[in-house]
């Protein structure tokens, strides 16, 4: 199988370490790819949010299957254009992924699939003084902490989540379109899951830390850090979620003629009152994807060409490593505000490393920092404490000038700290 992978994240060189690891696949070409990815894969420009463009390149390099790993390509229909190639595409068509592409839009299907989530109100123009004062009711009407999100993409930090009701109206005004919503308390669970539109199969649930700092201080990020599994979900939950949620979602798709396939990842809060959705992404979640992927035994491209093809009813059970996975994300210096790059790196050819904001500079080819979240580190282990300590030796082995990153992921979960509210 000769695979074509897009995108160029760290999310992409975990898929790549997957793809490039199962027997069945013979070449894989990246595009664009980066520095991590390029000791696996051929890599290729390419602009990634252009359909056509990545439709030739399909074509160009005889792809058997593309996987798409970003919303951004498939929300401007990347995956249609492939298809129409005749070509296997795993990543939603561009009408299914408005699930991501709009949070009106994913809480209009849950509402009408019956999907358990917070009670929200859309907001059409929230810059105007009507649209203010609908705000503003909606935020009184849910009480705080106030929950406030962008319709569109926002490379996830278009949310707000505050106790400052002046704040709440102030982001609101600054979008445009906005989602008000009860705020969901509870510890929040990332589940992935693989879907040819009829057959669903869920990955191992995955936890996120989403904050900049230690003890969830600080403004929120695209991820710090990840682990798997979760050793305080309740048994059943992942079944739970696949009926209440998974199943009636993609029912709902297929009705509504845009039935969806891909990755369903499911953001979800374990509340007193159950699972609730918070959120629908279309794509596997960064940095989720190098715990997951990390885990899985059952080799990667088979089963994504299982989903892009219609045929995950006849794939074998997934199978999964013992143990656990811990990731850390090491920033640049300012992330998640406005960063610095060119700083050279060191200590990132280990295994285990994965690049994310990384570049080769042009004038010595030397390893550079080019993104705020720069690298992850990924540490496996026998149970979250032993995954941790291998995770941070990585960690410590890498050399950035005025890089950062938590010290406490999966530190919580590891010492038994974490319970779900009692039903
Ligand atoms: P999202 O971009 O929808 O993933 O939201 C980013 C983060 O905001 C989530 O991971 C949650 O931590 C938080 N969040 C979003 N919606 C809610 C909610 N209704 N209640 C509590 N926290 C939320």
């Amino acid at each position: 199988m000769r695979v074509l992978l897009i995108g160029g994240g760290g999310r992409e060189h975990a898929l790549a370490l997957g793809l490039a690891a199962d027997p069945a696949v013979d070449h894989l070409i990246a595009a664009p790819g980066n520095p991590g990815i390029a000791a696996v894969a051929e890599l290729r420009p390419v602009a990634v949010t252009d359909p056509a463009a990545v439709a030739a390149l399909a074509v160009e390099t005889g792809a058997d299957l593309v996987v798409v790993g970003p919303e951004a390509p498939l929300v401007a229909g990347v995956a249609d254009a492939v298809r129409a190639k005749g070509i296997a595409c795993f990543g939603p068509s561009g009408a299914a992924a408005v699930l991501e592409g709009s949070k009106a839009f994913a809480k209009d299907v849950m509402n009408a699939a019956g999907v358990p989530t917070a009670r929200s109100r859309t907001i059409e123009k929230a810059d105007t003084p009507i649209g203010t004062a609908l705000v503003a009711q909606a935020l009184d009407e849910f009480g705080a902490p106030y929950v406030v999100k962008n319709d569109g993409l926002a490379a996830g930090k278009g949310v707000v989540v505050t106790d400052d009701r002046d704040a709440a109206l102030a982001h609101a005004v600054a979008c445009g379109r906005v989602v008000v919503e009860e705020y969901l308390a509870g510890p929040e669970v990332s589940l992935f899951v693989v879907t040819d539109g009829e057959t669903a199969v869920p990955l191992l649930p995955a936890q996120d830390f989403k904050r900049v700092g230690d003890g969830d201080a600080g403004p929120n990020t695209g991820g710090m850090g990840a682990y798997a599994p979760l050793p305080w979900l309740p048994e059943g939950m992942v079944d739970e979620v696949m009926a209440s949620v998974v199943e009636p979602t993609l029912a709902q798709m297929r009705e509504r003629g845009t039935p969806f396939s891909g990755l369903l990842y499911v953001g979800l809060a374990i509340t007193r009152h159950g699972p609730r959705v918070i959120e629908f992404n279309v794509r596997f979640g960064d940095p989720e994807t190098q715990v997951v992927l990390a885990l899985l035994e059952t080799p990667l491209a088979g089963l994504l060409h299982a989903a892009a093809t219609g045929t995950l009813a006849g794939h074998p059970p997934l199978r999964w490593r013992p143990g656990a996975a811990v990731t850390v994300v090491v920033a640049a210096a300012g992330y998640p505000g406005a960063v610095r790059g060119d700083d050279v790196i060191t200590g990132a050819e280990r295994p285990g490393v994965i690049h994310a904001g990384t570049a080769r500079r042009a004038s010595d080819d030397a390893l550079v920092s080019a993104g705020g979240r720069v690298l992850s580190a990924t540490g496996l282990g026998a149970d979250l404490g032993a995954a941790r300590e291998a995770a941070y030796a990585l960690v410590d082995g890498i050399g950035l000038a005025g890089a950062h990153h938590r010290r406490d992921i999966a530190e919580a979960a590891a010492a038994g700290r974490i319970s779900p509210p009692p039903r």
